[in-house]
């Protein structure tokens, strides 16, 4: 049990990371939130949601796939935005992250993005 204070200086602290290594925190934690049952499994993960206030308005929902850590010498991948993207080849879900090598955060396959 945590108290609202906790709670408070936990997201000072989270709010003052990079974005890559906020995703490095979070693929560790969203991931234990996972419930299984009635032939369904409801996972937390991250995602960005893209406003477009253009014609055609619309909004495009991305996850946020968890970079390869083996591949970038046990780290949290470039230091960059979330600026690469892709698609899931396995569950057909729109993703994108800070490193061109990254795995799903539903179904944890190997993404190629770009
Ligand atoms: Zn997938």
């Amino acid at each position: 049990m945590s108290t609202d204070e906790d709670r408070v200086r936990l997201a000072r602290q989270l709010g003052r990371l990079p974005v890559r290594e906020l995703v490095d925190v979070l693929r560790r934690v969203l991931p234990q939130h996972a419930e299984d049952g009635n032939g369904m499994r409801t996972t937390l993960v991250l995602a960005t949601a893209t406003v477009y206030e253009q014609e055609p308005a619309g909004i495009d929902v991305t996850l946020v796939a968890w970079p390869d850590r083996d591949h970038y010498d046990d780290g949290p991948g470039p230091e960059q935005g979330l600026w690469e993207d892709g698609r899931c080849a396995r569950c057909d879900v729109e993703v994108s992250s800070n490193a061109k090598r990254a795995y799903c955060p539903v179904c944890n396959t190997r993404c190629t993005l770009t």
